[in-house]
């Protein structure tokens, strides 16, 4: 489209076409305008990104001390916020969510992750062993080398800085390619790079198809780790692709979160709690409660306060700072979440609020209201399959033992909820549940200092906290005959 915004790919701190001339578009979903159009990378420049990230850790980034490293790691976050209006408008854009959500939420979040990660890179650390016989044995803790971060589309920014932070401040080069929707943040992170003094190599930033470049940087020889967030069967497929090279993997999938109201509830702030855990960024959260377990004894009143806070919730332009409802990402989201409300429609649910395509006065945009089914049993599609929308799914339970059977009763384990004033209660639930986080009367809350990540099949590794340390780093034994 004549005006939209040209993108390069960011390989070797320049910006440079891809090598087949080819490019994508990117569309606003609330305008369903394209806002830019990115290069389409394949192999020719994945094979460049790697020799220009395997040269910056044999180059100057592999020898500068960790100190400096973790300066420049928060330099990037210092950056980015000097830069967060303009970033929080480009995530807002490709993405459809409340400004509100990329400036005061996303965007100051993945500045704290650099800033944390770059205060832990001199404090990565090996150790002595007092091992038997006379020798002196230590460990060093290494980079791994080349690392690749294969980013979905709902929080574009964030999720690729969970994997840039941690990777860089342990001394690794990374690519990034960021979902086909949303590449426009990641590629500012390259102009970041730049501003702020990292060398080149150390963070290239490749846009291309999933099945095409993602399934290409899976089989690179040249790539040591991969770390990915997104569809439980993508995860599948990358950990299959792998193995023939043995990369190292972590994995951040899907999941289909509880979210238990007891008898004993804080209603009012449940019922905020259970909206917030929902549809906060429409929905397309990994971590969306989008399972509510209710007691019986409550249900009623409690999903009449549930519709009423819902149909209240009215989608606006994601560009102004007052809307807290934004588009969904993409018209195959939309789609997508629209037969969902038609599955459980046909299979016997009872809609309570939304439930229908929505718009903003323009006729335009992929708006989905927020969206309430009640009546739901476990058997219905709605609530075995991860939406990944703005649509909750409400069961009723008798007990705490049935409340916890249904709560784990699905493949996934990202995360959970429970609410109730009984501290003895809220404890028991919370080492019962098969989930990566479990919040206790509250829902939603990240810190950079926390670990995040699934059991079963949302997944293995940890991003966040010190945990992810370990996922961007190998440990060498060290040997020394000290016999006279
Ligand atoms: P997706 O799996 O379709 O895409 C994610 C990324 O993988 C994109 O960059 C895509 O281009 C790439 N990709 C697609 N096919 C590939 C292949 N064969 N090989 C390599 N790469 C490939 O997922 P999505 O639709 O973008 O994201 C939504 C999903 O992500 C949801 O299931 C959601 O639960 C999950 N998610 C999980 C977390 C978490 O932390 N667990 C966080 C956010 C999203």
């Amino acid at each position: 489209m004549a005006g939209a915004d040209q993108k390069h790919l960011f390989i070797n701190n320049e910006w440079r076409p891809s090598a087949s001339g080819k490019t994508m578009e990117v569309v606003n979903p609330a305008t369903e305008e394209i806002c830019a159009i990115v290069a389409s990378g394949d192999t020719a420049d994945l094979d460049a990104a790697v020799l220009a990230a395997r040269g910056a850790l044999n180059g100057p980034w592999g020898q500068m001390s960790a100190r400096e490293r973790g300066r420049l790691v928060r330099k990037l976050g210092e950056r980015l916020m000097e830069r967060a209006d303009e970033v929080a408008r480009l995530e807002t854009l490709h993405n459809g969510k409340p400004i509100m959500e990329s400036r005061h939420i996303e965007i100051p979040a993945a500045a704290e992750c650099f800033e944390y990660y770059g205060g832990w890179s001199d404090k990565v650390m090996g150790e002595t062993i007092p091992v038997k016989g006379n020798y002196l044995n230590y460990t060093l803790r290494e980079p791994l080398g080349v690392c690749a971060a294969i980013v979905p589309w709902n929080f574009p920014l964030l999720i690729a800085v969970w994997k840039i932070a941690p990777a860089l401040a342990c001394g690794n080069t990374i690519i990034v390619k960021p979902a086909s929707q949303t590449p426009l943040t990641a590629l500012a992170l390259g102009e970041i790079a730049i501003e702020v003094g990292l060398p080149p190599g150390v963070l290239n930033i490749l846009t291309g198809p999933g099945a095409k470049l993602g399934q290409a940087i899976v089989e690179h020889p040249g790539i040591d780790k991969i770390a990915f967030t997104g569809d439980t069967s993508t995860g599948k497929s990358i950990m299959k692709g792998a193995a023939d090279t043995l990369k190292k993997i972590t994995l951040e999938l899907g999941g289909k979160s509880p979210n238990i109201v007891l008898s004993d509830a804080d209603i009012e702030s449940a019922v905020r709690g259970v909206t917030i855990g929902i549809f906060y960024g429409k929905g397309e959260v990994c971590a969306a409660g989008s399972r509510l377990l209710v007691d019986k004894s409550i249900k009623n009143e409690f999903i009449d306060k549930l519709a009423a806070r819902a149909k209240k919730m009215v989608a606006g332009d994601p560009m102004d700072p007052k809307t807290r409802f934004g588009a969904l990402s993409s018209r195959k989201q939309m789609e997508t979440v629209l037969r969902y409300v038609a599955s459980g429609k046909q299979e016997g649910a009872t809609l309570v609020a939304g439930g229908e395509r929505t718009d903003i006065g323009t006729g335009k945009g992929f708006f989905v209201q927020p969206t309430v089914f009640a009546d739901v049993t476990p058997e219905m599609t709605i609530s075995r399959e991860e939406i990944f929308g703005p649509v909750l799914t409400a069961i009723e339970f008798a007990d705490l033992d049935e409340a916890i059977a249904r709560a784990n009763d699905t493949p996934y384990g990202l995360a959970a909820g429970v609410w109730t004033k009984d501290i003895k209660k809220a404890h028991y639930v919370a080492r019962k549940l098969q989930a990566g986080t479990v919040w206790i009367n509250t829902y939603n809350v990240y810190d950079t200092a926390t670990p995040f990540g699934g059991y079963k099949q949302s997944g293995f590794g940890r991003e966040m906290s010190a945990h992810a340390l370990e996922h961007y780093t190998q440990i060498k034994s060290v040997w020394v005959d000290l016999n006279m």
